[in-house]
Order: structure tokens, then sequence, then C-alpha cells
């Protein structure tokens, strides 16, 4: 491993006074326990990971505090994942330490480069490109912290030989059934193996056998001795190392045996010097464990001290929302999606293409909170994070998603035959401070798009829009007066007609001398542009679709994509990929980040502009 270099880190950042503070958590309580305990102040760190000598010889360690996100990648980010890595980036960030993006690549089975790339994607995306190893970081910042467990497969090695020398570990070579009738359950103790008793010399040839490839797969694994009688079952002799002849993405063919996760992991954690250890609360009983075997490599000298400590939290789970790799690959590889990066999908890549921004799933980790105890959020609170990371940031356009045609029969004689009136409208409504207000142009003429559901031939009680002999404005354009609509055969309506109010125009002087109760968005035929619409919805019906071993493909919702061919302003069609913006009435919208094109516009819903989830 490499001499040590300077490793810049963060300034720990204080809130500044009038800043509100944060919202405090247990995890905030217990790194600020330490750092006022200086529990890790006299810990070196060698610029690279490694072992307690590697380090003993670096410098002090200049991060405060050290946490890690490990993703396995074996799949796309979600947005459970998203959680993760807003806690352990933004925890470095507060307390002048780094997180290191580590891939847990112990398993050689389903890795994949393709995956590797995703979540490289991902956290570029959410903002924490100085992360990745191929990345320049700013002087004075962060230096890249990216590495592969794969790399440590050496140091896995040499650690399950020192257990073994220690006597605290021993080759098992019971079958799979034996073992498991041997390791009782929550009411009875395990019973010992006939193996446990080998000697360390006949330990450590069983073990170079494994590793020389003179067993078959599955028929020996190397297992901690610790007590087959603890009350905590991942005490009873965990294994630590398995049998599995499969190339490896990163080590190719050199290892036949692979370290079991609950071994690696703590390792991992260990060599890249990790103060705080971040976990969702199923690994809780195996903190123990983890405890166990650092414990254990610390008194031998073979990692620095003091170690790592594990913490839990509550995963996120999300109404409506899967969070399981495997299920998330079932849904695409059953073309139940058109992907990983299908916009309802909740992965990262998904959130991104539906109109998410790295601020709107940063506010919803952040209110989410990190709690000790499990819960399920409502789906609604995602899409408010977004909505109000859009409001005064995504520029409206007027869109008619089910047009039809309304004729000014009076345009011609009144404004001139074929003459287009020039019309704006701001693109906020309210320009954030310091920001220069900018217009959106479009125009208006004898014809234009209007949404279907604004005329009424008869209408309801209580409707303010077209019918015959009704008054509305065409929003930044005129006041008009329905006549009455034109019907072909069937009885289907082809043309809503009206009348020009003279003198109203938005924006001219006594434009509000005519009143009316209602103004409708339109689109002119002159310069309004086709654009196709995906109006997604939720792809469950059920709030928890897995729930209970339940089918979840039985609650996808058949109506979660309905494509429409709408019209919208020149300002919309102008759009570039991944713009957000506001169709005005309808929702926000993204165009989208991979089929939008000059002359092709594609938009996604991202969030209608009010909660209608249980409505
Ligand atoms: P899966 O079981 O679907 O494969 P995973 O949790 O095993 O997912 P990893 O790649 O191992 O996926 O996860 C990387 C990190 O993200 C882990 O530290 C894990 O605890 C965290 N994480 C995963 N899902 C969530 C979630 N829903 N909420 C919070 N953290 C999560
Ligand atoms: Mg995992």
């Amino acid at each position: 491993m490499s001499a040590p270099t300077p490793s810049p880190v963060h300034p720990a950042a204080p809130h500044a006074p009038n800043e509100p503070a944060k919202p405090s958590n247990f995890l905030r309580h217990v790194i600020e326990a330490d750092l006022a305990q200086g529990t890790y102040a006299n810990r070196h760190w060698a610029g690279t990971p490694g072992d307690a000598a590697h380090h003993a010889a670096g410098m002090a360690d200049p991060a405060k505090v050290r946490t890690r996100f490990p993703p396995e990648p074996n799949g796309y980010l979600h947005i459970g994942h998203a959680k993760s890595i807003w806690l352990n980036f933004s925890l470095a960030q507060e307390y002048g330490g780094v997180c290191h993006l580590r891939f847990d690549d112990t398993n050689p089975e389903k890795e994949e480069q393709e995956y590797v790339d995703s979540i490289r994607d991902a956290i570029e995306w959410l903002g924490y490109e100085t992360y990745l190893a191929d990345r320049p970081s700013a002087p004075g910042t962060l230096q890249p912290h990216e590495y592969f467990a794969s790399n440590y497969f050496d140091f896995m090695y040499r650690a399950a030989e020192y257990l073994i020398t220690a006597d605290l570990a021993y080759v098992d070579e019971q079958t799979p059934e034996q073992m498991r009738l041997h390791r009782g359950d929550f009411n009875t103790p395990g019973t010992d193996s006939p193996f446990r008793a080998r000697t360390v010399t006949e330990n450590l040839a069983r073990f170079r056998a494994m590793r020389d490839g003179q067993l078959e797969d599955g028929a020996a694994v190397l297992r901690a001795k610790i007590d087959m009688a603890s009350p905590n079952i991942n005490l009873r002799d965990p294994a630590l190392y398995r049998i599995r002849r499969a190339t490896h993405h990163n080590t190719g063919d050199k290892w036949c045996i692979y370290p079991m996760y609950t071994f690696a992991h703590p390792i991992e954690d260990a060599l890249e010097q990790i103060t705080h250890s971040i976990c969702t609360l199923e690994f809780e009983d195996q903190r123990p464990f983890y405890d166990w075997l650092l414990d254990r490599l610390a008194e031998g000298n073979l990692i620095a001290s003091p170690h790592p400590r594990q913490y839990e939290f509550a995963r996120l789970n999300v109404n409506h929302v899967i969070t399981s790799k495997r299920k998330l690959r079932q849904l695409v590889e059953e073309s139940h999606v058109s992907g990983w990066d299908d916009p309802r999908m909740p992965t990262l890549a998904g959130l991104r293409r539906r109109g998410y921004t790295p601020e709107a799933l940063k506010l919803f980790c952040e209110r989410s909170g990190v709690t000790k105890s499990g819960g399920w959020i409502e789906y609604s609170s995602l899409e408010g994070s977004l909505r109000e990371t859009l409001e005064n940031t995504a520029h409206r356009g007027m869109a008619v998603l089910h047009p039809v045609k309304l004729v000014l029969t009076n345009w011609d004689e009144l404004m001139g035959a074929g003459h287009l009136e020039p019309c704006s409208l701001p693109a906020l409504p309210h320009p954030p401070e310091g920001v220069a207000p900018v217009l959106r142009h479009f125009s208006i003429g004898k014809e234009v798009w209007i949404e279907r559901e604004d005329f009424e031939e008869v209408p309801p009680k209580g409707y303010k829009r077209l019918f015959p002999g009704n008054k509305v404005r065409l929003k930044g354009g005129y006041v008009i007066e329905c006549t009455g609509c034109t019907k072909d055969a069937t009885g289907a309506i082809t043309e809503v007609l009206a009348t020009v109010v003279p003198d109203t125009k938005s924006g001219t002087p006594g434009a509000d001398t005519v009143k009316v109760k209602a103004a409708i968005t339109w689109v002119g035929v002159a310069d309004g542009a086709q654009a196709e619409v995906r109006m997604y919805d939720r792809l469950f019906l059920d709030a928890q679709p897995d729930a209970g071993g339940k089918d979840f493909i039985e609650s996808l919702n058949p109506n979660s994509l309905k494509v429409v061919t709408a019209i919208v302003e020149p300002s919309l069609a102008n759009a570039v990929a991944e713009q957000k913006v506001q169709f005005e009435r309808h929702g926000y919208f993204v165009a989208d980040k991979v089929d939008h094109a000059a002359g092709k516009p594609v938009f996604n819903l991202a969030v209608g502009l009010k909660d209608s989830w249980g409505k």
C-alpha cells in the first residue's frame, strides 16, 4: 500500500448563528460524545486503507470522523440508499470528517460493472462526485475516497489464518444439513460440531486445502469458535469463509474461497479506519460478532485501535414503494417497467428521470428522521419535498393535455385575417430575489387549443368555464365569449366557438373592465407544438405491496402509465432534456432525459400540483 499522503478533509461546518439548528438525532449525539471524549483523537491514517502497522506509520488522522456508504454492486441504488448516502455523507461533512464510498464486492456471484457504473452515476448526481477516484477534488477539500472491498481479500485471508492460529476458528466439514441441525434454535442451544476440537495445525492445513482448491464447493467452511450455546444465534460459531468456484469481477480466478459478509464487513470498516459504521436495524444482532471479531484482530495487532463501532437505525420504508433490489430486478427482468431507470421505479435513476432533484431527496431524507424504531413514510411526503423544491424554480408554461380546437369567429374581422397577436407571461410568478424576471412569449390567433373539459354544452351547476353565453379569459390573452360548438356525425364536439371581446388583452389598460369568473389555459394553433406526455401514477395499488409475503406483482397498477399527445407552448417545446417545468393547472413535468429532443418534445409527469394521494 502506498506512502502516506496528505488527506485534506472538509472543515467542520458549524451552523451559522442565524441558521436554524438541524434536527438532532441519536447518531449526532453519539458522534458529539465521541468528539468530546476524544475517542478517536489519537488515530493515525496512512492515506490508504490498511492494517495496524500501515496506519501507525501514517499521520494523525485529519478526519475527525469516518463514515462509509457500502453498497453491494448487485443492483441500482434506490430511495432507501439515498437515505443512507445522505446520512453518512452529511454526518461526515457536518463533523469535519469524510465518508468512504465502498463497493462491497466480496460476493463473486451477482456483481456486475453495470451496477458499479450506475452507483457512481447516482453518487455524482447527488452531488458527492468529489469522492469518486477519477475526479480531482478542489484544493483544501476532500480527497477521493472510493474503495473496493475485494482489494482486501489478502488481508481477510490473513485475518482468518490468524484466528485459526489463535485457536479461534476451525474448519468444519459437516454437511450443511448437519450444521443446521447442530445450530439449535431460539429456544434450544446448539451442539458442538465433531470438527470443533481439531488442532490448530490440522485446521491450518485444511483451510489451506480449501484455498488451494483441494475441496469441492460446499465441502467445508471456516467457522469462528465462539459459543454454540450462546443465546445470540449469530455467535454460535458463525461461518467466516466458504468454498465457491466463481470468477470475481476484480480478482478473477485468484480465489476459490470467499469471505462471508459478516466476516468481511467489520474488516473492511477496520482497514478503512471507519469510526462510526452506520447500518440498518436488521444488523443489530450481528453487532456482538462485529465487536468480537474486531476485538480479537485488535488484540493480535492486525488492525488499528480503537476499532470502528456499529450503530443501527431504522431503514426507510415508503408506502407504495418496494426497495428490495431482488424485487426491483424482477420488475425489470419481467418487463413490468421499461428498465432500472423507468420513471416509476424508486431507483435513483428512475427518480431522476421522473424529475426528482437531489435537493428534493435530501429534504425528504432529512424530514424522514433518524430513529431506532421503524415505520412507514407516506409517499406524499416524498412528493411534497419535490413540489417544494420546484415551486420557485420550475418555469411555468401552458400545455393542453386533451385538446379541442377553439375558433374565434370574429377574429379576422376584428384583428385582420391571419393576424397573430404576440403575448407574454412571466416564467416564474415569484422570481427569487436578485433574479431578473424572465418572460415567455407566445401568440394568439383565430384558432387555439383548449382542454376538452373546459367546455360544456350544458354546464353542470357551478361550472364557470366555457358554455354558450359565458365569458372567460384565455390566460395571458383575451376575454372571450362562448357562442356554441360544432359536432361531427357521431355527435362528438369538433370545435368550440367563441368571439373575442375587444380591448381585453391581458396587461393592456382597461383589460380588466370585463369581469370573468375563470381563466383557462390554452395554446395557439399557430405556434403550439405536439408533445408526447407520459402521465405516471403509482406503480403499486397496495400501500405495502410485499408485506406478509404477498406477491407484489399482483398489486401492480394497470394504469400506472398513460401516454397522451399534448400541445405545448413554444417555451415548453424548447425545454432542454431534464429541465423541470410546470404545466399550469396540471403539475410539474420534466423533459425526458432519454427521449426528449429538439423538435420531438417528450415530458414525464413528475408530481401533481396538489397532493392527490389517498383521494
Ligand atoms: P437489498 O437487500 O435489496 O440488496 P441492501 O440493503 O442489502 O439491499 P446494500 O447495497 O447492501 O443493499 O446497501 C448499502 C447500504 O444502504 C447499506 O448500508 C444499507 O444499510 C443501506 N440501505 C439499504 N436500504 C436502505 C433503506 N431502505 N433505508 C436506509 N438504508 C438503507
Ligand atoms: Mg446487502
